[in-house]
């Protein structure tokens, strides 16, 4: 026989399991990648997940290469692209991972159908991309788990599958023709710090993490300046690391630095659960509606502001320009900035999400938007209500204001506490700094959310 592996979002050999499975009593596979453009017009075409993924695609290529293989690479429908590569190379089957968004969904049923007429099966595998599938563990009376703390207690009494190792020779025929891989250099308004990609790194950074920083996890992952989490979600996200296997090499019984990771870990599959679930969560709001956000046109220059790092709250902006130099940003950062920006400066959530894909290399549908909307209080937060104070967070999580002067140059003469509140620096001291003035009152932002919040609970 010959399999095809599609390859999408879990672009590694290593704990591979439709890979294992193309290989068992195959001849031949084919390790296809496709590049569809209606996945970029849908919103992935981000210069920094593009760039991220052409590292991943050349690595892949040189560990299939190392096993005397290659990738296959086609542009195209990937519906019309694994039929056309399945005639080519007379395939009798093709393997590929599970994907619950509503798009992969659809997808996946338009390809059996296509694959059964030409009379090939298709074998979709169940965690590869998260360590629970989505739907496997429920409620008693739902199809998904809305509160993240009784997800987790039921996500921890799961018995993983084993890591699966890489294979060791993986025979592709030699008649099926490839693209060129993307390069990286010829990707355009790629953010200058962004990270590199691909499984060979992810595999040693994850090492080096678990050998050393997690034990301090714990403690340290709200550390803005320490800059201590683990900063694998670009690899989770394009699968050059594997959920189960990262969970079988930690041990949370080895302290609480292992135990609060793992934690994280689940918080990756609760969100897909939940969007698994409820695809409108992409876009429209999860639990409570909310339909009192400022007009866009109303609060133009606030967004521009926000976007830019010069809201006149140093942290906020901090975090911002981390954003936009390397493509990722530290968690407390996002919980920040979102809460900024929905809470204090009354905006769609929604418009954050966009801004935060079209930057972020691990920007994810489901981490991306369920996150928003827990912020924003319309998700699964169960404290919907609350606002973060850029002031009091900042001193808490940046006391010494190494974060800020980090990323926001115009503050790198000032030590804290005036670091994080330039505007009360006297007279010629704030006049000789090149710095905006708050853009929004704290208190007066707050009045306004809380109102709002018992004006919709008068109504509801
Ligand atoms: P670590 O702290 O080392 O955590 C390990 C892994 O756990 C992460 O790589 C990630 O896969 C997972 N994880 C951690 N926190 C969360 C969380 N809250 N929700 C889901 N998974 C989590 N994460 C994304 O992967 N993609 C996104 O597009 C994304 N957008 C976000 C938007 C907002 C507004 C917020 C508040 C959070 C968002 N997150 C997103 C979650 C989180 O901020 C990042 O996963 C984390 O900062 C990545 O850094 P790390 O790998 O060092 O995380």
């Amino acid at each position: 026989t010959i399999s095809i592996v599609l390859f999408t979002s879990d672009l590694r050999v290593h704990d591979h399991p439709p890979l294992r499975a193309a290989l068992r009593g195959a001849d031949a596979v084919v390790p296809l990648f496709v590049r569809d453009p209606a996945v970029d017009a849908a919103g992935f075409a981000a210069p920094n997940r593009l760039a991220f993924l052409a590292d991943c695609l050349s690595d892949l290529d040189a560990n299939l290469r190392a096993r005397g293989g290659r990738l296959i690479v086609r542009r195209g429908d990937l519906v019309d692209e694994v039929c056309r590569v399945a005639a080519e190379a007379h395939a009798d089957e093709v393997h590929m991972a599970a994907d619950h968004s509503s798009h992969a969904h659809r997808r996946e049923g338009r390809l059996r159908r296509a694959l059964q007429a030409q009379g090939l099966r298709l074998f979709v595998h169940e965690t590869v991309r998260t360590a629970v599938a989505p739907g496997s563990v429920t409620p008693a009376s739902s199809d998904h788990f809305a509160v993240f703390t009784p997800y987790f207690q039921r996500w921890s009494q799961q018995v993983l599958r084993e890591p699966l190792a890489a294979p060791r020779a993986v025979p592709v025929p030699d008649a099926v023709g490839s693209e060129a891989l993307p390069a990286r250099g010829d990707i355009a308004d790629v953010s200058p710090g962004l990270a590199e990609g691909g499984e060979s790194l992810g595999r040693r950074q994850a090492t080096d993490w678990l050998r050393t920083e997690v034990s301090t996890y714990d403690d340290r992952h709200d550390d803005l300046p320490g800059d201590a989490t683990s900063r694998l979600s670009p690899h989770l996200h394009f699968g050059t690391l594997s959920a189960v296997e990262l969970l079988h090499r930690l041990r949370p019984e080895h302290g609480p630095g292992p135990a609060a990771f793992v934690r994280q870990l689940a918080w990756r599959d609760f969100h897909q659960q939940v969007l698994a679930a409820r695809p409108s969560a992409a876009f429209s709001d999860y639990r409570s509606r909310h339909d009192a956000w400022r007009g866009t046109a109303e609060a133009h220059d606030d967004i521009e502001a926000w976007k830019q790092g010069r809201t006149g709250y140093p942290v906020i902006d901090a975090a911002m320009r981390q954003l936009a130099h390397e493509g990722w940003m530290h968690n407390r950062g996002r919980l920040l900035t979102a809460s900024f920006l929905t809470k204090t400066l009354y905006v769609d959530w929604r418009i954050g999400a966009r801004h935060f894909l079209s930057l972020l290399v691990d920007g994810d549908v489901a981490n991306n938007q369920l996150n928003w909307q827990w912020m924003a209080g319309t998700g699964t937060d169960t404290r919907p209500n609350r606002v973060l104070n850029p002031l009091t967070q900042a001193k808490r999580h940046d006391p010494d204001g190494d974060y800020v002067r980090r990323w926001v140059p115009e503050l790198e003469g000032l030590r804290a506490p005036a670091v994080h509140e330039p505007w009360k620096l006297p007279g010629l001291d704030r006049a000789a700094i090149d710095y905006p003035d708050p853009i929004v009152d704290l208190a007066d932002a707050r009045d306004r959310f809380q109102r709002s919040r018992e004006h919709a609970r008068g109504g509801a």
